[in-house]
């Protein structure tokens, strides 16, 4: 499996990172984590704009789909070739309505669907492409899921925003690579089922048994620094920055 970091920037996009959006690439197919502000601009620089096979939403906060309503521009819209052919998209309960509400004058009730195939996400596993995936419900104001996705005896688990939970060590279960949000910081901002801090990824990681940890989801106003710090002072294993256009193979 190959991770590309498209975005990272946690709530809002800063002047060096668009927000959340993670490409995930084997055997020729391409899933997409989150598309928030400004990710479908970053993506052009990694695959071609309809070179995605299906995408997933984690859940319902702009900083984390927004940018869908662009990429449904350029599906249904299309200059050359005409109407996209629709593409998997998995998300919370909710997701076309929220999107086509959000999009305000989409041609019709079901435009959105022209071009994006929803699924339903729920806890559990299935399958996405060659991937078998795992998601659990998180911690987080609004439905929100994490992903484990396997393939070819490797894993990667993605936390999208969540609180402390036991259901995320579960899922991060001696995983290869551990791309954890980190949007808090530790002694500072304390709120429960909102977000976690570095101290928290770290001693998530440490729990699951996590191979690798990636901090991601850190926003403008913090110092990413001091999360990285407080992360590896209570996890032993190899741990970083989330940038954007970092490549990493799994
Ligand atoms: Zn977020
Ligand atoms: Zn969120």
């Amino acid at each position: 499996m190959k991770l590309t970091v498209v975005g990272c920037s946690g709530s809002f996009p800063s002047a060096e990172s668009a927000c959340s959006s993670y490409l995930v690439e084997a055997d020729g197919f391409r899933l997409l984590l989150d598309m928030g502000n400004g990710a479908l601009g970053e993506l052009q620089r990694h695959c071609g704009l309809y070179d995605l096979d299906a995408i997933f939403l984690s859940h319902l906060h702009a900083d984390h789909c927004i940018d869908m309503l662009a990429y449904f521009v350029a599906r249904y819209y299309r200059y050359d070739g005409g109407r996209c052919a629709p593409i998997p998209v998995y998300g919370p309960e909710g997701t076309e309505q929220r999107l086509t509400t959000a999009y305000a004058d989409t041609p019709s009730a079901s435009s959105m669907s022209e071009v994006f195939d929803f699924h339903t996400v729920k806890p559990g596993m299935s399958e996405i492409g060659p991937f078998t995936v795992h998601t659990e419900l998180l911690r987080h104001p609004v439905e929100a899921y994490g992903i484990r996705i396997e393939h070819g005896g490797r894993s990667l688990t993605y936390s999208g925003d969540t609180g402390v939970t036991e259901a995320l060590d579960e899922l991060a279960r001696d995983t290869d690579l551990f791309l954890c949000e980190a949007a808090f910081t530790h002694g500072k901002e304390n709120i429960p089922d909102l977000h976690l801090n570095g101290r928290e990824a770290g001693e998530t990681a440490a729990r699951a048994g996590a191979r690798r940890l990636v901090l991601t989801h850190i926003p403008p106003w913090t110092d990413p620094q001091v999360n990285l710090a407080d992360a590896r002072a209570v996890y032993q294993g190899p741990v970083e920055l989330a940038a954007p256009g970092m490549t990493y193979e799994i």
